[in-house]
This record gives C-alpha cells, sequence and structure tokens, in this order.
C-alpha cells in the first residue's frame, strides 16, 4: 500500500492530445514523436489538499501530492528545491525597479536547478524499475543526474560536449556516472546516444524527451507563488536552453490555476539567451511557432549553448501566451553582470544567471517595466562552478609588506 497519494492520472501529448499509461514506461508520444505531459486528477486534488504547506518538508518534495511519485519510499532527495527568493535592492534602485528579486538556484545539491529535474526523473524512474539511465548534457544536468543516479541505486552515462565546463566533466565522474565526451556540440552528444542507447538498454533522459524532469521544474512555479502568497511577479526572466525551466514553471501556472489556488493572471515569460545562440530569439522575432538549428553555437554560457531545443514549440508558445518576450545579451555582458551582481547584491551568479541580469537591464533601459512591476531573476546555477571562467585583479605583495599598495 501506498504510504502517499499522489493524483498523477496519465501522461497526455501535447501535440495530438492522445492520452497514455502514465505506469508504463514512456519517452516522446508514441504516435506523433512529440513531448508528453504527466496530467494529475486537479479535480480530486482540489477537494482534497490546501494551499497550506506550512508543515511540509522545505524541498520541492512538499507539493508531493502534485509530484509523479505514488509511493513515497521512492522518493530521490538530496534537499532540492525551496531556495530563497532573494530581494535584490541595491540592483533594483540602480535601474528604477523597486520590486527586483532573485531566485537563488544555485543553492540546489549539484549546484544547479538541474537537481530538481533530475530528483524527480530519477525518483519516478526507480518506481518504474528502470536500472540504467543516459543523457545528453551541456554540463549541470550531468553532474545531476550522476549524483540522483548515485543516490538512488541507478547507473547512469553521460553524453557531454568535450569543452563542457571542467567541473561538470569532474563532478559527473565523481559521482560515479560514465562519462562520454563528445567533440561536438550537445546536439551531437544526443545523437550518439541515440544510436548506442537503446542496443544498450538505457532509458533516455533527454531534455522534454521524458515527461518527468519537467516535473520537478514546475516545483519552481508552485515555490514562486508560496513565496509571493499566491500573487504572482509581473514578469520572469529567465536563461533558455532546452527550455524545461520555462516549460515547467508554465505547466505549474496552469496546474495552480485548475486548483483554484490562483488566478488567470500570468507573469510575462522572457526567454533569454546569448547572441551567439539565440535559436529560440530569433524564431519568437520571426513569429515563428518552431525553431530552426542555430549554427556554429558559441558562448560562455554552457547551458544555453543549445543550437536546437526538441521542445521549442512549447517554450515559444510560453512566451506568446504569457504577452512576454525573447532577448539576447553578449558573452561581455554576461561577465559584467557577473562583476555587478557580486559587488551590488553579494551573489556570485553563474553565466546564465547573469544573462537574465544583462536582459533585465536592456529592457529597464527601453522602459519595458513600470517602477512597480515585480521582476523575478533567475540565478540557476552557483557562480563558484565558474570562478575559472573570471580574471580578477589581485594585489601582490611581498612577506612583511608595508608597501603603499595597501590604500584600505
Ligand atoms: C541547463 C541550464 C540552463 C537552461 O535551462 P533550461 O531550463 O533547460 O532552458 C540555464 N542555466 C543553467 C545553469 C543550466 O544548467
Ligand atoms: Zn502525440
Amino acid at each position: 500500500m501506498p504510504l502517499m497519494n499522489s493524483f498523477l492520472d496519465h501522461l497526455q501529448c501535447t501535440v495530438c492530445r492522445r492520452q497514455f499509461d502514465a505506469d508504463q514506461v514512456h519517452n516522446v508520444c508514441p504516435q506523433c514523436g512529440k513531448v508528453l505531459f504527466a496530467r494529475y486528477d486537479l479535480r480530486a486534488a482540489r477537494n482534497s489538499i490546501t494551499r497550506d504547506f506550512s508543515k511540509c518538508p522545505p524541498t520541492m518534495w512538499r507539493y508531493r501530492e502534485l509530484m509523479p511519485v505514488r509511493d513515497e519510499r521512492n522518493i530521490v532527495s538530496l534537499g532540492e528545491g525551496m531556495t530563497p527568493l532573494l530581494r535584490a535592492t541595491r540592483l533594483g534602485r540602480t535601474y528604477g525597479c523597486d520590486r527586483l528579486f532573485i531566485k537563488e538556484e544555485g543553492l540546489n545539491p549539484t549546484g544547479s536547478f538541474k537537481a530538481r529535474g533530475m530528483s524527480a526523473a530519477v525518483s519516478r524512474a526507480k518506481e518504474l524499475g528502470i536500472r540504467t539511465i543516459a543523457a545528453p548534457s551541456a554540463g549541470n544536468a550531468a553532474g545531476a543526474l550522476a549524483a540522483y543516479g548515485s543516490a538512488g541505486g541507478i547507473e547512469t552515462s553521460v553524453f557531454m560536449p568535450a569543452d563542457a565546463p571542467g567541473i561538470n566533466k569532474i563532478e559527473s565522474a565523481v559521482y560515479g556516472g560514465k562519462v562520454y565526451l563528445v567533440e561536438g556540440l550537445i546536439s551531437d552528444a544526443a545523437n550518439i546516444l541515440r544510436r548506442v542507447g537503446p542496443q544498450r538498454g538505457w532509458f533516455d533522459l533527454s531534455t522534454l524527451k521524458e515527461p518527468y524532469r519537467v516535473e520537478g521544474k514546475k516545483t519552481i512555479a508552485f515555490e514562486l507563488a508560496e513565496q509571493f502568497d499566491w500573487q504572482l511577479p509581473d514578469a520572469i526572466i529567465y536563461p533558455t536552453g532546452g527550455g524545461t525551466g520555462m516549460i515547467g514553471m508554465w505547466k505549474g501556472f496552469d496546474e495552480l490555476e485548475q486548483l483554484g489556488w490562483i488566478g488567470a493572471r500570468r507573469p510575462k515569460m522572457i526567454a533569454v539567451q546569448a547572441t551567439g545562440c539565440a535559436p529560440i530569439v530569433r524564431a519568437c522575432h520571426e513569429g515563428k511557432t518552431q525553431s530552426e538549428p542555430w549554427q556554429g553555437a558559441h558562448t560562455i554560457a554552457a547551458g544555453l549553448r543549445v543550437p536546437h531545443a526538441f521542445a521549442d514549440y512549447l517554450i515559444l508558445d510560453c512566451i506568446c501566451a504569457s504577452g512576454g518576450t525573447a532577448i539576447t545579451v553578449s558573452d561581455d555582458e554576461i561577465v559584467d553582470c557577473v562583476y555587478e551582481v557580486a559587488r551590488s547584491e553579494g551573489l556570485f551568479m553563474c553565466p546564465e544567471g547573469a544573462a537574465t541580469v544583462a536582459a533585465f537591464k536592456q529592457l529597464a533601459a527601453q522602459g519595458y517595466f513600470r517602477p512597480e512591476h515585480s521582476v523575478v531573476l533567475f540565478n540557476t546555477g552557483s557562480g563558484l562552478k565558474y570562478a575559472e571562467l573570471l580574471k580578477p585583479e589581485f594585489q601582490q605583495l611581498e612577506p612583511g609588506d608595508r608597501s603603499t599598495l595597501i590604500t584600505r
């Protein structure tokens, strides 16, 4: 007898709308090959749970009734989620925004918000009896998968670009994942996995090619609603690579409305990409519902180096339906913002997080926000993982030096 009650009901294709049994193993829609979403019996949930989570654990599993794991003994948790929503007072004041916030996802286990998706997906995989998992990754997903795999007793293999951040390669291997490096981009890594994975019986956990990583990401929406006392912010600026964060939040808001916990109003969803890899921004500005692969993708923000997101149509739909926008920022702007936020807020952002600050500054300069708007930026990972990208200046002293160099 399960010890808990998940309202998980079935899986549904995001395109052809066909329904599938949630208790069987699925990747994409067997009919049309598109993204499958987990669907819950929200009418039943509405009648039996309330939005009072004060007695629940301070992790994303506080929302477990709205999560896909049926038996709580299958939950693989390292304490992910319920990250701080910091008020960026000094930064906000500089750019005329009184209510600027930063959701600090760098405090998650493995130092990035990828922990949420992997905790949900590995837990559900364990519940469904899956023994070996593989995924391509531009960086942080690999480390998170390897960590949760080890915590859940599941073997993992990760496929990364050879030039992925050093820390991501090292952490994945230290956690006991099998690390395969590929000369190329994440799309090349994904192609190799697609060729070798099935013969070896590996379950493919590629971004949005299975239904449960996005369930972990949707808890960001639940937390934001809870932390804002069920009044959603006016705008969310999100660094968009494969899109799970954006898509997950959008799905989460939808579920909250069906539960009657929030109304129909939504934040403007603003996607940020790098000038060197901006397929979603290009498609958005051309009014397209799908993106074209980006040629020659390059940026220091590894999580944004995704030339062709499998779920591009869902990302574009969410930007459009929210009345948001998409914007590019350069690597130079990203580095400048890492320093600016570190020095005004005491927060060491990852490049992707700094990209949301650069986007905020651009939009604020265009008068996109009103002074009373509440705006949420996302720091998706800890800047400490990328310290090697920065070259700050030091003062060199000799032992016993009383040099005039020491000015303060
Ligand atoms: C993966 C990643 C992203 C992109 O996230 P998606 O939700 O897949 O678009 C952003 N920032 C960091 C630090 C990442 O690791
Ligand atoms: Zn389908």
